[in-house]
């Protein structure tokens, strides 16, 4: 099946990092060598492959070491993000742009399954309610119309055609122009395809373009194309400025380069999947879940994002430890207020007694608070930081260090009271912490 052959060299790629040391340039040589060959071996084209390794070496190497996760698995960790991030980073593309109607124009050469993704997206938006109307303007092969009539009515959607002896611009505004007669929702232009690139293609598919100024125009590419595919993409993205591509026969036992292609070299996204000549078969593309496909390892990366979440929550309980084992004062309080606002602030402050409810719009409350303390603190002089018992004597103290930050004595006061309590909370905390040592759970 499509991309057997690069979870196999990921596996030949983590054998050879092994599970000692870190990642290393040296170690990496070889892995990077074989994911290389991977990926031309899945018709990835040459600039997109070395761009690609360049940048998981870049990464890998700059990604710091998390403890309990091997290099290994951390070298899996990184090529699975860049190939995320290849084929348009971590959220699912936005399907088709608005508009009112929605007009789709569909580009791409002949037999790539142009027309049959305009029936299928016809039938996907019409179980998302939304009506359509399909537009034939292949004026060069009426069996092209025919079929785009016959998939109209097998899933009950109009097609509009004039035959063959009109104009295919004037058919298109046409068409269009009737599917606002029709006030559907969506109106879905299919055009002539030719067996390669070339200028009265393109030239064709500029004039309909703007004679219907598309919300969305989609360039159908068949995944079995292989190291053309950036090539094509790039003519078709050049000429008419695609905002997207539909990429057909992912079902088939294609090597898969198209997928990893597209993004890199036009900056548009892959927006569905055909996956078979159902008209049923098409599927919104989501880059992690391609990935993942592509690797096949899953449970590798499920084991490295474990290890990532406990360290982060180990980070958190050593800033709690740090913050018991000082002595608390006004510069503890400030540099305990900055830590948590840098680091892991919410996890800190919900290990602490009496937050766990905590909020983000309060914990922004928080933060605003805290420059007002902050401005406070600084407005003190030595002793008064490191020995806030001094402030909480004198009066006259608190006056001034109001005056000199611009406060009211009012605030000053909720100062003191913040540092008490935060100083009753860090002792809260070390009963906490020794029970949590102890191996029992105080809630
Ligand atoms: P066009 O010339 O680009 O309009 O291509 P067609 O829509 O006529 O499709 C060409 C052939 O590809 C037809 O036999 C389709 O059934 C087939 N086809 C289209 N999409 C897919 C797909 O996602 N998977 C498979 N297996 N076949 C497809």
């Amino acid at each position: 099946a499509m991309f057997d052959n690069l979870s196999r060299s990921m596996e030949k790629a983590m054998r050879l990092i092994g599970k000692d040391g870190t990642l290393t340039a040296e170690n990496m040589k070889e892995p990077l060598k074989e994911v290389r060959r991977a990926l031309l071996e899945a018709d990835v084209s040459l600039p997109v492959v070395r761009r690609f390794v360049k940048r998981v070496e870049e990464r890998a190497l700059g990604t710091k070491v998390i403890q309990g996760v091997t290099p290994d698995v951390q070298f899996v960790k990184v090529v699975s993000s860049e190939l995320i991030e290849l084929m348009g980073g971590g959220v699912g593309a936005k399907e088709l742009e608005p508009g009112f109607p929605q007009i789709i124009l569909m580009a791409g050469l002949q037999g790539v399954g142009k027309t049959t993704a305009a029936g299928k997206l016809a039938l996907h938006l019409q179980r998302s309610k939304k009506s359509c109307l399909l537009v034939a303007t292949d004026v060069y092969r009426p069996a092209a119309i025919d079929q785009l009539v016959k998939l109209g009515a097998a899933i009950d959607v109009p097609v509009f055609e004039m035959g063959t002896q009109v104009n295919p611009v004037e058919i298109a505004k046409r068409g269009v122009e009737e599917g606002r007669r029709l006030g559907v929702d969506a109106v879905i232009v299919d055009t002539a395809g030719r067996l390669q690139v070339d200028e009265d293609m393109m030239g064709e598919l500029r004039a309909i373009k703007a004679a219907v100024r598309p919300s969305d125009t989609l360039l159908v590419v068949d995944a079995m194309t292989g190291q053309e595919a950036a090539g094509l993409v790039r003519a078709f993205n050049e000429a008419v400025d695609i905002t997207g591509a539909i990429l057909t026969k992912m079902d088939g036992d294609s090597r898969g380069g198209a997928a990893l292609s597209v993004r890199e070299v036009s900056g548009k996204p892959i927006k569905f999947v055909g996956v078979g000549e159902r008209m049923e078969a098409l599927e919104p593309f989501y880059p992690e879940r391609m990935a993942s496909r592509i690797l096949g390892m899953g449970d590798m990366l499920t084991l490295y994002e474990k290890a990532e979440a406990s360290i982060k929550e180990e980070d958190a309980q050593r800033t709690v430890e740090r913050l018991m084992e000082e002595k608390f004062d006004f510069n503890d309080f400030l540099a305990q207020w900055k830590t948590m606002n840098n680091m892991g602030g919410m996890q800190m402050l919900k290990m602490m007694p009496g937050f766990n409810k905590i909020t983000e719009k309060q914990l922004y409350e928080a933060e605003k608070q805290f420059a007002v303390y902050e401005s406070m603190i600084s407005a003190m002089d030595e002793e008064e930081r490191t020995n806030p018992e001094v402030l909480i004597k004198s009066m006259s103290r608190r006056r001034r260090v109001a005056q000199d930050s611009g406060n009211s004595e009012a605030e000053v006061t909720k100062l003191m009271a913040a540092y008490t309590a935060m100083k009753s909370q860090v002792g809260g905390m070390s009963k906490l912490l020794k029970l949590q040592k102890a191996g029992t759970d105080p809630a």
